[in-house]
């Protein structure tokens, strides 16, 4: 099915087709239509299905034809990255049409945001803490919006925000449409939706696990060669772009300078950074200046760089979730993607529950000298690619089909298989 058959206005099609999509992805298929129709949705989404597109679409369609010059769609985002992305995606989509969105984030000018919202601006799109602000000295009016977008409510609730966004909606019409999407569903984001929904739509795409169109590597190592190890491997393998994250903001700091010492073209994103300083980082990432980019949990959330090849945990992270949500910046929309973790000893307890969750999806894998032997269960070892006996050591790219056991799957062409049977089953 083609995006014509939403019947949208042609100056959001020109904007679809600009961008290049070609057909609407799983929960566009599913979301598209109940939020056209004006109901409220809960979407239960993972990061990379191009769920933005599936709200921003039928908002701008909804507002084609009614008065402009107000404020009338908040979208409310964990962070400043996600608020920027949903705004750049309102721009691009609604390129040939009227409406004109901007960002409310801390960090940057209130001066600015003020001027900008005295603009006239039609769709908001905001982070929590600096929304309240505007809306304590009263330089935003919300009372004539028609749609709340609640986007990675998750996330939201992992930062602390649910009582700040509880605060903002009592500053809404209780006559609106709200949609709320999720990439888990924790009980607070469960009671959080019962409060803020009617009557509405759950759509779930997939379960809450890491993104089907990645492969899933694990390398059991000490935390002392870790960095000689990712050096290995980057040197090693075929990367276009590489997202390697960190636990602490200094390590990410640390480690990007000695890939850069080793001569790597890298960049860290941390939350020590200045917002322009963010920006500059992002936009060398994205633009391929930098190959590399190191970043911490947070500065990570909302990056949508569509060619990120391989993402690598350098350290673990602290939650199944989290994993989901730093393996969601690969293998975003359709496109393969590789996902390289780091496991240490401290890490078993977290490697067992993904195996549990991945299955055979998850292999471990060796590399002669650099890392361990796999301390999890016997079932992990019958998974593990044995490379000490490839003299050249070059066989851990993951790419090359002779390396893999005989019975192994593809991920590529699982995935491939697995989308297109998701768009048929949801058309
Ligand atoms: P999102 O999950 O909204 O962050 O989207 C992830 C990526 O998928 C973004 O780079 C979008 O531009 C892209 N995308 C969204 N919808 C489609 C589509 N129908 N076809 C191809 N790419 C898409």
């Amino acid at each position: 099915m083609s995006f014509q058959k939403f019947e949208l206005h042609e100056k959001i099609l020109a904007g679809v087709q600009a961008l290049g999509y070609k057909k609407p992805t799983p929960i566009q298929l599913q979301a598209i239509p109940p939020i056209m129709e004006g109901r409220d949705v809960m979407g239960l989404a993972q990061t990379g299905t191009g769920k933005t597109a599936a709200f921003v679409l039928p908002i701008l369609q909804r507002f084609m034809e009614k008065p402009l010059g107000h404020i009338r769609a908040l979208i409310i985002a964990p962070t400043r990255e996600l608020s920027e992305q949903t705004h750049e995606a309102i721009g691009q989509l609604g390129r040939k049409t009227k409406l004109r969105s901007t960002t409310i984030y801390g960090g940057v000018s209130m001066y600015n945001q003020i001027n900008r919202l005295r603009g006239n601006v039609e769709i908001i799109s905001a982070c929590p803490g600096r929304l309240l602000d505007h809306i304590e000295r009263g330089t935003i009016d919300l009372s004539r919006v028609e749609v709340l977008v609640l986007d990675e409510a998750d996330h939201m609730f992992d930062m602390g925000f649910l009582p700040d966004v509880r605060r903002i909606v009592k500053h809404l019409p209780q006559k609106r449409q709200t949609l709320l999407f999720s990439a888990t569903m924790p009980d607070d984001v469960r009671s959080l939706a019962l409060d803020l929904l009617q009557n509405p739509v759950n759509i779930q795409i997939g379960h809450s696990a890491p993104v089907m169109t990645v492969a899933h590597r694990f390398y059991s190592v000490q935390m002392g060669i870790k960095t000689a190890l990712l050096k290995d491997i980057l040197e090693k393998t075929k990367m276009e772009s590489v997202l390697v994250f960190t636990r602490t903001k200094s390590r990410a700091k640390s480690l990007a300078q000695q890939l850069d010492r080793s001569g790597h073209k890298v960049i860290s994103l941390h939350g020590n950074l200045t917002q322009q300083k963010r920006k500059q980082a992002l936009d060398g990432f994205r633009d391929g200046r930098y190959e590399i980019m190191v970043a911490t949990d947070i500065a990570a959330r909302g990056i949508d760089v569509t060619r990120i090849s391989h993402v690598i945990n350098y350290d673990m992270p602290s939650t199944a979730d989290a994993y989901t949500h730093r393996i969601g910046r690969t293998g975003r929309a359709s496109k393969t993607g590789d996902a390289f973790t780091f496991v240490t000893g401290d890490d078993i307890g977290l490697a067992h529950s993904l195996k549990r969750i991945l299955g055979e999806k998850l292999q471990y894998q060796s590399v002669d000298g650099l890392t361990t032997e796999i301390q999890t269960s016997p079932s992990n070892k019958q998974n593990t690619i044995d490379l000490k006996s490839n003299k050249r050591r070059r066989s851990f790219a993951p790419h090359m089909q002779t390396r893999r056991k005989p019975k192994q799957r593809s991920f590529q062409n699982a995935h491939r298989s697995s989308w297109s049977h998701r768009s048929q089953s949801a058309a």
